[in-house]
């Protein structure tokens, strides 16, 4: 035992000797712009709540209303012990909100990947996944055995240069057809940045493969319905797999995909993280619903407008990146894994919680403050954390 835990602790201090080491901050207050950390209130600009919806009455109600019918927790697998109405409730609202026919809860976003590549993809088969995708997606193509390709971030003639690959490749007599998968991400989580959605549908369809888009950063953000990029893009219908997760601008927690009915039948049968696990609790699932609805109406439509509006405010002040289309994360980058944990350490004496992100989440030598808007910020936050980049190193 002596001997397990030195050996570990040789490893982390490995971890911190490189700017690397991570620890969790207890908060002692509900998710909001305001945070209690420590006895210290701070100014919140970490958290993927995007509509402010993770506190808000509605989703707490009907989590509560829930939990009063259908109990704390969910018994087991939902193929196991009957699957429990608020479920099916949840799944029916994603697949209208989405407009596809039919969607399947997960766990957590991160189950959502892996159960599906995994079911989707195997040793036969070839997976290309954008340079930047999510760890998930990553951990799942890996997972599932296929051969893996990876794409420059965002570089179609790169994409195009695999695909041409890989449909050559799966052209080489083998005992069973081989199929090519595409994972992207819509918008991208570190980098706020857009995928090219119509242009990657348009190849994926001359070269016959599937394409599959995790819309975890823009479901209930983008298009005229907030359905996603891929609405906003026009390309809704034109998707295999429409993945997302419930624990961001739906202010809840699990994950989704949602498509055709047959893809969802094959999922229930082949999804791993779905079947051997037991289901989220119905509070999760009703919260998460109370947000799809709550996203559709009108305040949807508002609270979206006030964050584009908050965007346009930090934007307009800082020297960064402008993107053609708004988003809810603003990357500031710094390179240098301790310059950004001390930059961060700097906004916090000033009661601004900004996480700094460092490798393994980003790039080494690609460190940044990750500052994220909510529709609950005020015209009056966003000054307040202007103030404070400001005080900074002057390159930000
Ligand atoms: C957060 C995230 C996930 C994981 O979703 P969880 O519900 O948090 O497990 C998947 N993909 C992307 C792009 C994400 O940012």
């Amino acid at each position: 035992m002596i001997s397990f835990d030195a050996e570990l602790q040789q490893r982390l201090a490995g971890i911190r000797g490189q700017g690397l080491l991570r620890e969790l901050r207890r908060v002692d207050s509900p998710p909001g712009t305001r945070i209690r950390i420590g006895g210290q209130m701070l100014l919140n600009f970490s958290s993927n709540d995007y509509l402010g919806l993770a506190n808000d009455p509605r989703l707490r109600h009907a989590a509560v209303e829930a939990v009063e019918k259908f109990g704390a927790g969910s018994g087991a697998s939902r193929l196991i012990c009957g699957s429990l109405a608020p479920h099916h409730e949840l799944e029916e609202a994603i697949a209208h909100f989405k407009q596809t026919e039919a969607a399947l809860s997960f766990s957590s976003g991160y189950a959502t990947a892996v159960g599906t590549i995994c079911a989707l993809a195997g040793k036969d088969d070839i997976v290309i996944l954008d340079k930047l995708v999510h760890a998930c997606i990553v951990d799942a193509a890996r997972l599932s055995g296929a051969k893996i390709r990876v794409f420059a971030h965002n570089d179609l003639d790169d994409l195009e240069a695999k695909l041409k690959w890989a449909a050559s490749d799966s052209r080489h007599p083998s005992p069973v057809p081989r199929h090519i998968l595409v994972v992207t991400e819509s918008i991208f989580s570190m980098d706020g940045d857009t995928a090219p959605l119509a242009e990657i549908v348009a190849l994926k369809e001359k070269y016959g493969a599937w394409l599959m888009v995790d819309e975890a950063h823009a479901t209930g953000l983008y298009g005229k319905k907030r359905r996603g990029l891929a609405e906003e893009s026009g390309v809704n219908g034109q998707i295999e797999i429409q993945m997302g997760t419930l624990g961001k601008a739906l202010g809840a927690a699990g994950g989704y995909i949602c498509g055709s009915r047959t893809l969802i039948d094959f999922l229930v049968n082949r999804a791993r993280s779905f079947i051997f696990s037991t289901a989220p609790v119905p509070a999760a699932a009703a919260a998460a619903r109370a947000a799809v609805e709550l996203v559709q109406s009108a305040e949807g439509a508002a609270r979206r407008e006030s964050l584009w509006t908050r965007v346009q405010e930090l934007q307009s002040q800082i020297a960064n990146r402008k993107s053609q289309i708004p988003g809810a994360i603003v990357p500031l980058i710094i390179g240098d894994e301790a310059k950004a944990v001390e930059a961060a350490a700097r906004l916090r004496e000033q009661n601004i919680f900004v996480p700094a992100i460092r490798h393994p989440t980003v790039a080494r030598g690609r460190a940044r403050l990750r500052v994220t808007l909510t529709a609950a910020h005020s015209a009056e936050d966003i000054s307040q954390l202007i103030r404070a980049l400001k005080t900074l190193d002057p390159g930000l």
